[in-house]
């Protein structure tokens, strides 16, 4: 009666929240989805107004944004609703499980964290802002840390199998790959099993692995999302923070989108160490000798050898090589000849 009076009555009736209008679990389902739309909603208006400043770094012409993809826009939304439907579903389940922390639990962990500091002989004043910084700033940071290598290497081992095994490639992931050149709001164009499988249960495994609180989780879910999204903007900005600070970026996932990189980069959405250490890198540096172009050939036209993956099955692709004529996009030229 007494504990429970303390935390839950007279020193703090609610669990903490970002936002007072929203709880902290509604808010970790549903900003994800917001950001998703908006973020995506401003790569739309960048490829639709076409300004040079930005199409220099577009990685593909919007000709070939309309001609090689296998999937329509409208498929491609529809799809990605009913992944966040199913998300959202998850996410409520997942939150209905989670115990609500009132705030004076912070009050407490933060004291106590300082009275084993100052049985060690450290100062009271120190201890005290010690441990206000480990609790409130190092611990969530080095949970966020946890579960994004978390997410990543779920991500990484399911994603290569999807590859690996030709039925779980024609029956799952095959969809996602109809993009040959990803954009923003198909980040999320999968089918339902595997965005179940490969981004919902990746990040609540993220979660739930780093022990992070559902403040925190809010974050972690806004902000894979947003990276997520970024991945497939088809832009390589110089001077977006998300490819900047991360190796795995729109570029590096471009690689794989292509039938030239569909067996590399793997890794997603973070990092690139288990492509790294499972030898299934492959950089932009590469793309050259793969696309068997010369240092000087800034041919548009070029002959090149490619494994064609076909949208539905990638069996009968990856068994024969085909000799195609391909167009290669003055981009991808141009990027070859400067390297
Ligand atoms: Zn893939
Ligand atoms: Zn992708």
């Amino acid at each position: 009666m007494f504990n429970d009076s303390i935390v839950h009555g007279d020193l703090s009736p609610d669990p903490p929240q970002l936002l007072p209008f929203i709880s902290d679990k509604l808010l970790s389902i549903y900003l994800p989805i917001i950001v998703y739309w908006v973020y995506s909603l401003v790569f739309e208006a960048i490829s639709y107004l076409e300004w040079p400043c930005f199409e220099k770094y577009r990685l593909h012409t919007p000709l070939e944004l309309r001609q090689r993809n296998k999937a329509s826009p409208g498929a491609v939304f529809r799809d990605v609703v009913v992944q966040q439907l199913v998300q959202t579903i998850c996410g409520l389940i997942l939150m209905k499980f989670e115990p609500d922390r009132p705030s004076v639990d912070a009050v407490v962990e933060r004291a106590q964290l300082a009275a084993r500091m100052v049985r060690y002989n450290v100062d009271v004043k120190n201890a005290a802002v010690a441990s206000l910084v480990l609790h409130d700033y190092v611990f969530p940071a080095a949970r966020f840390v946890i579960a994004i290598t978390v997410l990543d290497t779920w991500q990484y081992f399911l994603h290569r199998a999807m590859h690996l095994n030709k039925w779980l490639y024609r029956t799952f992931h095959s969809r996602h790959h109809r993009l040959y050149v990803p954009y923003a709001y198909g980040a999320l164009y999968n089918h339902p099993i595997e965005g179940l499988l490969l981004d919902t249960i990746g990040a609540g495994l993220g979660f739930l692995v780093s022990g992070m609180s559902v403040g925190e989780s809010v974050f972690f879910f806004t902000f894979s999302t947003l990276k997520t999204v970024d991945d497939h903007c088809g832009y390589n900005f110089p001077w977006d923070p998300l490819q900047i600070f991360f190796p795995n970026n729109s570029q590096y996932h471009d690689i794989h989108h292509q039938s030239y990189g569909i067996k590399r980069n793997f890794s997603q959405p973070y990092f690139t160490f288990w492509d790294k250490v499972l030898g299934t890198h492959m950089s932009a540096e590469e793309i050259p000798k793969k696309l068997k172009l010369t240092k000087t050939g800034v041919k548009v036209e070029s002959e090149v050898t490619v494994t064609e993956v076909d949208s539905s099955s990638e069996s009968s692709s990856t068994e024969k090589e085909e000799t195609v004529t391909r167009r290669v996009t003055r981009r991808q030229a141009a990027m070859a000849a400067a390297l």
